[in-house]
């Protein structure tokens, strides 16, 4: 289905005044927004319009029990100078079942593709052409009902804006193995991406912060023995050449970095485990000589190679990062397509057209 999404394009770009070798991440946003209200069960008021401020009524439902959910995806530039996406339609489902479990309408797919090919068109200027660059997306939606009974909202938003982002060269993390604190339980919402998950992670960040590591490595909130995730991002170990991730089993989010990374390395002759990984096997593997590799995966850093991990006291260093053939391949692998230098053969990459090119 076509949606009829009115245009207002902004006077002066701001785009000159953007120095695109030296971009803050996630200060910088571009010159339009897509925005839609959901009213009376339909989704009305399809928009694009430059970048500015809104009101917020402060009864504003998700100011006060947080039904909140958002994406994180990425455009960038092929080598042929056009915009696309990497499975974009995957980040249009999980927006769906984040909506599910925090009992929010769906944004129907063919809407939220048509509004993010018709953004980042209107914005393709904005996407930085360096390979590791690119235009970082966040769509949202959140309850907006003028009242503070507690309840499902009936009225919503739904929000993209964009912004550039320079290619992320992580420093290896260090994580401190989570042992009072825990992200998600299973039946919670750590499988939607939910702003509340995001809130309740902060004070054992800051904590581990303070103690001089980077993130937290969370595990599962029964045993805190089985890993999850580490900070923001999902996780893999390679042990013996073999690369394993925690499975989702309802506590953890399911990554399409994670999920594209397996299929490449599958791909590419690897074997991969999605199974439950227990802290104390990976320790075992530490000790007996065959943990090879561990890295973060997500939108944002694509891979974070893991420096060590410390777990009651004691510190594990993992191998040099100049050993971690694996983690560099997985993030190659996605630069690589993304930049259209890496053959396509599972039909990931998709052109941004708006849909008047649709049609020509
Ligand atoms: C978004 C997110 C990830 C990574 O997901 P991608 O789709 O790969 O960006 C991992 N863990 C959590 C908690 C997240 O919110």
């Amino acid at each position: 289905m076509k949606y009829d999404i009115k245009i207002t394009k902004v006077k002066d770009s701001k785009l000159s005044t953007v120095d695109f070798d030296n971009i803050p991440f996630g200060r910088t946003f571009s010159d339009h927004m897509f925005v839609a209200d959901y009213i009376d069960g339909a989704w009305t008021n399809l928009e694009i319009v430059p970048f500015e401020h809104f009101q917020i009524h402060p009864a504003s439902m998700v100011l006060h029990y947080g039904q909140a959910i958002f994406e994180g995806m990425k455009a960038s530039k092929g080598i042929d100078g056009k915009p696309y996406f990497l499975r974009p339609e995957q980040h249009s489902q999980r927006l769906n079942a984040s909506a599910q479990r925090m009992c929010m309408p769906e944004v129907p797919e063919d809407l939220f593709l048509q509004a993010i090919n018709e953004l980042v068109y209107l914005d393709k200027d904005w996407i930085p052409p360096a390979k590791g660059s690119a235009l970082y997306l966040r769509p949202y939606m959140f309850a907006n009902d003028e009242f503070i009974g507690v309840a499902p909202a009936s009225v919503y938003k739904f929000i993209i804006f964009t912004g550039p982002v320079g290619p992320y060269y992580p420093k290896p993390v260090r994580l401190l193995v989570a042992d009072q604190f825990v992200r998600a339980v299973k039946g919670g919402v750590g499988e939607a991406k939910t702003a509340g998950n995001y809130a309740a992670s902060l004070l054992p960040a800051k904590q581990a912060q303070e103690q001089g590591y980077d993130q937290v490595l969370w595990m599962d909130a029964h045993e805190f023995k089985y890993i999850q995730e580490a900070g923001t991002m999902n996780i893999f170990f390679v042990i013996d050449g073999k690369v394993v991730t925690p499975a989702t089993d309802g506590a953890i989010l399911k990554g399409i970095t994670r999920d594209t990374i397996i299929k490449v390395l599958r791909a590419k002759g690897y074997t991969v485990e999605e199974r439950p990984l227990a802290i104390d096997e990976v320790i075992e593997a530490h000790k007996n000589g065959t943990l090879q590799e561990c890295f973060g995966t997500g939108t944002a850093a694509v891979v974070a190679h893991v420096a060590n991990f410390t777990h009651k006291g004691t510190t594990y260093e993992l191998p040099a990062i100049e050993d971690r053939k694996i983690g560099a391949l997985a993030k190659e692998s996605i630069d690589g397509l993304r930049a259209l230098t890496i053959e396509d053969e599972h039909g990931w990459i998709v052109e941004a057209k708006p849909q008047a090119m649709v049609q020509a």
